[in-house]
C-alpha cells in the first residue's frame, strides 16, 4: 500500500466509513455457511497470517486477487482467451539523460535484431526498458545482470552511465472470465480479465470495475436499489473488459505479429510511415486506456437531447470541460447528480425521498466553448443524469419531473427492494 491511499483510507475512516487494512492476510478457503443455500448464502473465509489461521464471515466478497487469483481457483471458475506466446525483459535503470520524455518505441533495432523495444521515462530519473526476447528463451541467462547491462549499454549508448534498479521477465495473455459475479462474490481487476500491457489498460481496467461496482453496491446495501442493479457490474464491465482485450490483442499483434498476414502489414505500415502520413496512426505500439461507453447498458435511459454531441450520449463517460471557473468533473457533486445548461433550476431536485444535487451552469461560464460543443450540441439548453461514477445516464433538451423519476429508476436498476 502506498502511503496516499493509506491518507486516504484514514480520512475516510475519520468521515464514518469502516475501513480496515490487515496485510500478510491470506485467505486460504471460502465456504458458504448455509449449505441449503449456494452462492447467495452468506460466506465464510479461512485466512491465515503469520500469527495463526482464523475465520471471517462475510456477506459480501470482491475477489480483488490478482492474475492467479485462488478465489476464483477455489469456485472452481475458468478463465479463457488466447496466451501470446513471447517474452519480454524489463529493465529500469537510473540515469541522467536528456532524452524526450515521450513513450518511445523500436522496431527491429540495430541493438535488438528482430524484436522491438520500449523506453518511457518514469519519475526519479528512472528509465524503463523493455526488450522482446521471442519465446524459446533460458530465463535465468536472460535475467543474469551481466547480460541485462550489455543489452542496456546497447541501447543507450556504451558511454552512458546509468545504475540497474530492477529487472524481470514477464510474459502476458488477454483472457476474461465469463461471468463477473456469481451470487455475492464479485471478481474485479486482474481476476476477472487480463490484457496485454500494451495500451496501459490492466490497472487502469480494476479501477474502473472498482469504480463500477463501488456505488451500486453501496446503493444495495443502504437499501436505494434493487439487486438487480448489481448485475449490470457484469454486463457493463464485461462489455469494457471485451473492449480492452480486443484493443490491447491487436496492438500485440502488431508488435509481435503472429500471422504472415499480421507480419505483411505490419512490415508494409513500417515501411510507409516516413514518406506517407496517412500510414503513421496505423502505427500500433498500444492504444491508450480510455474507459468504456456503456452503450445497450440496461442502466441508461432516454436520450431526448435532439443532434446532441455523440461523445456524450447515455453510457458515455463524462468528458472535461476547461469553465471559467476551473474543470467541469472536478465542480460535478459527488453521488448521482444533474447537470444542468442554460436551464434556471434550484440547487437540488428532489426525486420522493431522495435529493439529486444540481450543477447550473450558463453560457457565460464556457470561456472556450467545449460545454457547447461537447454537451450542447444543436441545442440551447441541456439536462444530463449523471451516475455516481461520472457516466451519462440520460439527457433531455428541457426538465421534465416525471421523465427524470423514470430516468432515476432506470439508473438505479429498475427499483427498489422493500
Ligand atoms: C510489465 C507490466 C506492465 C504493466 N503496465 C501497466 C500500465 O502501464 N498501466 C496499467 O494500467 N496496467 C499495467 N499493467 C497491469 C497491472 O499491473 C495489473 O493489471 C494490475 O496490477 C492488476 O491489479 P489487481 O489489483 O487486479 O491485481 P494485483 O495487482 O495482482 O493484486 C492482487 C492482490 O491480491 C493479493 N492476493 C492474492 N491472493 C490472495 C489471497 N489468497 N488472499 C489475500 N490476498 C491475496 C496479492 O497479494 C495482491 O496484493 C502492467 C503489467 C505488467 C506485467
Amino acid at each position: 500500500f502506498e502511503q496516499y491511499l493509506l491518507e486516504a483510507i484514514d480520512g475516510a475512516c475519520e468521515a464514518g466509513a469502516r475501513i480496515e487494512i490487515r496485510g500478510a492476510n491470506r485467505v486460504i478457503g471460502l465456504s458458504a455457511l448455509d449449505p441449503a443455500k449456494t452462492a447467495d448464502a452468506p460466506f465464510r473465509l479461512n485466512v491465515e497470517t503469520p500469527e495463526g489461521r482464523y475465520d471471517l464471515d462475510v456477506d459480501w466478497v470482491i475477489a480483488a486477487d490478482g492474475a492467479r487469483s485462488p478465489l476464483r481457483a477455489m469456485l472452481g471458475l475458468g478463465f479463457d482467451g488466447r496466451v501470446f506466446e513471447d517474452n519480454f525483459l524489463i529493465a529500469d535503470i537510473r540515469m541522467q539523460k536528456a532524452a524526450p520524455t515521450e513513450r518511445r518505441f523500436w522496431f527491429d533495432p540495430p541493438f535488438n535484431r528482430g524484436e522491438t523495444a520500449l523506453m518511457h521515462k518514469q519519475p526519479d530519473d528512472i528509465w524503463r526498458l523493455d526488450f522482446q526476447l521471442g519465446w524459446d528463451i533460458d530465463r535465468a541467462a536472460e535475467l543474469d545482470p551481466g547480460k541485462i547491462k550489455a543489452r542496456v549499454a546497447a541501447m543507450i549508448g556504451a558511454d552512458t552511465p546509468f545504475e540497474l534498479v530492477w529487472s524481470s521477465i514477464y510474459t502476458f495473455r488477454c483472457c476474461t472470465m465469463e461471468a463477473y459475479r456469481h451470487g455475492r462474490i464479485f471478481f474485479a481487476g486482474d481476476s476477472a480479465h487480463q490484457v496485454s500491457p500494451f495500451g496501459a489498460r490492466g490497472a487502469n481496467g480494476g479501477v474502473q470495475d472498482v469504480d463500477n461496482l463501488g456505488w451500486k453496491l453501496g446503493a444495495v446495501l443502504r437499501g436505494e436499489a434493487s439487486d438487480a442493479l448489481l448485475d449490470s457490474y457484469h454486463s457493463e464491465r464485461k462489455q469494457a473488459a471485451d473492449e480492452n482485450i480486443r484493443a490491447s490483442s491487436r496492438s500485440a499483434d502488431f508488435l509481435t505479429p503472429r500471422t504472415a498476414a499480421h507480419a505483411l502489414f505490419r512490415d508494409a505500415v513500417l515501411d510507409l510511415v516516413e514518406d506517407f502520413e496517412f500510414a503513421r496512426p496505423m502505427v500500433n505500439s498500444g492504444r491508450l486506456s480510455t474507459p468504456c461507453t456503456y452503450d445497450g447498458s440496461p442502466l441508461n435511459g432516454v436520450d431526448a437531447l435532439p443532434d446532441g454531441p455523440v461523445r456524450t450520449r447515455p453510457g458515455s463517460p463524462c468528458c472535461d470541460v476547461i469553465l471559467q471557473d476551473g474543470h467541469l468533473l472536478e465542480r460535478l457533486p459527488k453521488g448521482a447528480s444533474l447537470l444542468a445548461i442554460g436551464l434556471d433550476l434550484p440547487d437540488r431536485i428532489s426525486l420522493g425521498t431522495t435529493p439529486l444535487p444540481v450543477l447550473a451552469l450558463s453560457a457565460a461560464e464556457d470561456t472556450e466553448g467545449l460545454l457547447a460543443q461537447r454537451y450542447l450540441g444543436a441545442s440551447a439548453s441541456a439536462l444530463y443524469l449523471l451516475r455516481p461514477d461520472q457516466h451519462v445516464a440520460a439527457r433531455w433538451a428541457r426538465f421534465d419531473q416525471t421523465a427524470l423519476a423514470t430516468a432515476y429508476d432506470t439508473m438505479m436498476g429498475g427499483g427498489r427492494d422493500g
